[in-house]
């Protein structure tokens, strides 16, 4: 008994110790053992033991020699970028998507499969043939899979408490898809993973705290603090589209009146484009849609850069109801950093300017004037990457 213990332990500390010098290699690059040892503060045969572990796996590759300070030149170490791919998924979206990322978020492919309102089972089944491509496209070992997905997830559990649009209710989508793949699965919801992406990936190297919020068909945040998401008691963390900014507002789905989501979300803003189109003979919407029905995100931002004067007031109208949200939520948190993503953020300043106008009104004159809004530079990749960064963080501590 003695024994097998002391084994688990030497086994415990050898993978701690192996983690601890991937990390430090993958963020470094380019670097000796003995920077590695200097850095970790591990011993230099432990250092050079983890190494060999992490060469035989193919993770890490001798790339080249360093100056010489006098003896031997140090041979530098990197992390190899193709040696997995992992696989990010977004089910937020009108159709899933999915693709093959390295391990530094660069995608190599990427694919895309229609919903057609299929919900319960057969979104189900969509997601197995999405990921069955993705397994097939690949050349090399895949390190797991990441999801990011619409509505109430319990990230713990890796299951989908409710998916409305999915017509998902407590279903165990992390167990069945080990069960199926065998490879690991994380799942959270895409806010939640999205701001993962931007601390992995985008603006938030060097942040400790973030906001991200998605601005698309509902409106969502992910909460990080110290690096790490916030999911709540009940994971329901940064879910702000049903905060009601308007009790007289319109009727929004979750049952209650002037909720942010009927106020800010594209929805909201292609409905009010709509009665503008239906009213004005004269509007440039009319230019850019066959008819109100036509109307959509990338119409309203067509007008929007044909200099429609609406579209503006609209846009500004939206932003500053989300400002008031968001200056509730970054002043209680005191966090001075807040990136927007989602189909709204193609509005770009527009959207962000009045924001931060917004958030500079409602909050301690103290602590407005570090308040950054800015829009996400990762694109319509965001989900993917983010669900991919869960995944990276999960299985090799890397983030
Ligand atoms: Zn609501």
């Amino acid at each position: 008994m003695g024994i097998s213990i002391s084994k688990a332990t030497k086994e415990q500390s050898k993978a701690h110790n192996q983690s601890l010098v991937l990390r430090v290699i993958y963020s470094e690059g380019q670097i000796s053992r003995a920077d590695v040892a200097r850095i970790t503060g591990l011993t230099r045969p432990t250092v050079s033991s983890a190494v060999a572990e992490l060469i035989a796996d193919g993770l890490v590759a001798e790339t080249g020699v360093g100056p010489s300070l006098g003896g031997k030149p140090p041979i530098l170490l990197n992390v190899v970028d193709d040696c997995r791919y992992l696989i990010g998924v977004d089910l937020a979206e009108s159709e899933f998507r999915g693709a093959l990322v390295n391990l530094r978020g660069q995608i190599k492919t990427r694919l895309s499969l229609p919903i057609h309102d299929q919900d319960g089972e057969a979104a189900l089944t969509l997601v197995h043939r999405l990921i069955d491509r993705l397994i097939a496209a690949s050349d090399r070992p895949i390190l797991g899979i990441g999801i990011g997905t619409p509505g109430l997830m319990d990230a713990h559990r890796n299951v989908v408490r409710h998916a409305v649009n999915l017509d998902w209710r407590n279903l165990s989508l992390g167990d069945l898809l080990e069960a199926r793949y065998r490879m690991p699965v994380y799942i959270a919801n895409d806010c939640q993973v999205a701001a993962l992406a931007e601390m992995a990936f985008g603006c938030g190297k060097e942040l400790s705290h973030l906001l991200l919020v998605k601005v698309g068909r509902g409106i969502g945040a992910g909460v990080v603090i110290n690096r790490h998401i916030y999911y709540g008691d009940g994971f329901g963390a940064g879910e702000i589209g049903h905060v009601v900014v308007r009790p007289d507002g319109d009727q929004c789905r979750c049952g209650n009146r002037g909720c942010l989501e009927t106020l800010a979300s594209s929805r909201a803003l292609v409905r009010r484009a709509q009665a503008i189109y239906d009213q004005q003979p004269d509007t440039p919407l009319r230019q850019v849609a066959a008819s109100a029905d036509e109307l959509s995100t990338g119409a309203l931002l067509k007008a929007f850069e044909m200099g429609d004067k609406n579209i503006r007031l609209l846009v500004r109208e939206a932003s500053l109801y989300l400002g008031q949200v968001l200056a509730v939520l970054a002043g209680a948190l005191d966090i001075n950093r807040i990136v927007i993503a989602g189909s709204l953020s193609r509005f770009g300043d527009a959207l962000t300017v009045p924001i931060r106008q917004q958030i500079q009104q409602s909050i301690l004159p103290t602590l407005d004037h570090k308040v950054l809004v800015e829009v996400s530079q990762l694109g319509q990749d965001i989900v993917i990457l983010g669900a991919a960064a869960l995944l990276l963080s999960q299985e090799l501590g890397l983030s």
